[in-house]
C-alpha cells in the first residue's frame, strides 16, 4: 500500500470539510430535489447552493452550471451536444487538439457515421496548440472546436482566450476542457471567453460523482439524457445531491487555497527537478508554463510502468502516461502528438504534487527514485 501520494491529477482525497458538507445529505436529509415536499425543497436549495459556489470558482454566473456525474460525461456533452445543434451537413467539422483526454475525441469520433468530421489540430515541441494551424483548418463548416486549458500528463497550459478568439472569428463554438486547471491555477470562464468549459469535483479534494458544464446560455446545446427534465432539461436524471454539495463545498476551498497551492506545489516541482538533473531524465513541456504541481519526465532505458511498479512497492504512488487511460501500456498520446519518440515516450512518468505534500517527501522519494533507476538499469543490462 502506497503511503506517499504523488498522483494528484488521476484524483485527490476526499477534504474532511467536504465530508462533512455531504454528510447529512447521505443520511437524513435527503429528499428528491423535484419532491415538492420540505425534504425535496431542502435538497433543491442545498443544490443552488452549490451552484452558486461552482459558479463563483468558475468566475461565471449560476445559471451557467449545469451539473453532470463526471468530467467525462461533461465534455461528452460538449462534444455531442453543442455539434449536434447543427445537423452534420452545415457544422460538419469538430477541430480537437491531439493531446485532449480521451473523453473528447472519442465522442467526436462516435459522431463521426452521423456525417461529421472529427480532424486533430497539431501541437508543438512544447505542446501547445500552434494557433496559425488552427487557423488554417478552420473551415465555413467547423462546428465545435476543444482545447483543453491544461493537459493532465505535461500539465502544459493553452492560451485559450486566443484561441477561442479565433475561433469565434471563424463562427465556430468553443470548448475547453479545465478539469485539471480548477483549483491549481486561476480561473474565468468569462475571461477565457469560451462557449463552454468541463469541471470536475474529484480533482480538487471533492467526492467522486459530480461535474459541471459551464455553459454560455445563448448555446442551445442538445441534451445527452432525456427525461425527468433536471438541470432546465439539458440533463435528466434525479441529481446527486450529497455529491454536488460536496463538489460546491470543495469549489470553495479550491478557490480559497488556490495560491497557496500554487505556491506550494511549484516550490516542490522546482526542488524535485533540480533533483531529476543527475538522473538523465527528459522533461516534457517544461519550456513552456505548465499546471504548478505536475512534472512529467523519461528515464533513459527504463520502462515508465515498470518504473511504477517500482516506485509502489517502495511506497510512492506515481503515474506512467495517462491514468485516466485504459490504455496505458500504449505509449501516451500526448507526447507522440509533442513528436517524443515513442521509445522515450514508453518511459514517462508522472509525478503530480499536492497541498498536502512536503519537502522531506521529495527529498526522501529522490533517493528512491535514483536507487531504484540503479537496480532497474543493472537488470536490464543483465538481461541485455
Ligand atoms: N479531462 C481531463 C483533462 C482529465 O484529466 C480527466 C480525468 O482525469 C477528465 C477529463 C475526466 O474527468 P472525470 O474523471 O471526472 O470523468
Amino acid at each position: 500500500m502506497a503511503s506517499v501520494y504523488f498522483d494528484h491529477n488521476a484524483t485527490t482525497a476526499l477534504d474532511s470539510i467536504v465530508l462533512e458538507a455531504m454528510l447529512p445529505w447521505m443520511q437524513t436529509q435527503s429528499g428528491n430535489p423535484t419532491s415538492r415536499h420540505s425534504y425535496g425543497r431542502r435538497s433543491r436549495d442545498a443544490i443552488e447552493h452549490a451552484r452558486a459556489q461552482v459558479a463563483e470558482a468558475c468566475g461565471a454566473y449560476s445559471s451557467q452550471v449545469v451539473f453532470t456525474s463526471c468530467g467525462t460525461e461533461a465534455n461528452n456533452f460538449a462534444v455531442k451536444g453543442i455539434v449536434g445543434i447543427k445537423p452534420a451537413v452545415t457544422a460538419q467539422q469538430i477541430l480537437t487538439s491531439a493531446i485532449e483526454h480521451p473523453c473528447v475525441t472519442r465522442p467526436a469520433l462516435a459522431i463521426q457515421p452521423l456525417g461529421y468530421v472529427s480532424r486533430h489540430i497539431a501541437v508543438d515541441a512544447n505542446g501547445k496548440v500552434n494557433l496559425e494551424q488552427l487557423k488554417s483548418q478552420l473551415v465555413k463548416s467547423t462546428g465545435l472546436v476543444s482545447v483543453m486549458l491544461a493537459n493532465n500528463e505535461t500539465g502544459v497550459i493553452q492560451n485559450i482566450a486566443s484561441i477561442a478568439d479565433v475561433v469565434r472569428n471563424a463562427g465556430a463554438f468553443m470548448h475547453t476542457d479545465a478539469v485539471q486547471g480548477l483549483g491549481k491555477i486561476e480561473l474565468n470562464f468569462a475571461d477565457l471567453n469560451v462557449h463552454a468549459m468541463t469541471v470536475s469535483s474529484h480533482k480538487i479534494h471533492g467526492p467522486q460523482g459530480a461535474a459541471a458544464l459551464i455553459l454560455d446560455k445563448r448555446v442551445d446545446i442538445q441534451p445527452l439524457l432525456h427525461g425527468g427534465g433536471q438541470e432546465k432539461g439539458l440533463r435528466s436524471g434525479t441529481e446527486n445531491v450529497a455529491a454536488i454539495v460536496g463538489f460546491g463545498a470543495a469549489c470553495e476551498l479550491a478557490i480559497a487555497n488556490q495560491k497557496h497551492f500554487a505556491a506550494h506545489t511549484q516550490a516542490l516541482r522546482e526542488q524535485f527537478e533540480q533533483g531529476l538533473k543527475s538522473l538523465n531524465v527528459t522533461i516534457f513541456g517544461n519550456q513552456a508554463s505548465r499546471l504548478p504541481n505536475t512534472s512529467f519526465f523519461a528515464i533513459d532505458g527504463i520502462e515508465g510502468e515498470t518504473l511504477v511498479m517500482a516506485l509502489d512497492r517502495k511506497g510512492y504512488a506515481v503515474a506512467s502516461g495517462s491514468a485516466c487511460s485504459s490504455d496505458s501500456t500504449k505509449p501516451s498520446h500526448v507526447l507522440l502528438a509533442m513528436g517524443v519518440h515513442a521509445d522515450i515516450a514508453r518511459g514517462a512518468v508522472r509525478v503530480s504534487f499536492g497541498a498536502g505534500n512536503t519537502s522531506a517527501q521529495v527529498t526522501d522519494f529522490l533517493a528512491t527514485l535514483s536507487n531504484e533507476i540503479l537496480r532497474l538499469k543493472q537488470l536490464t543490462s543483465i538481461a541485455a
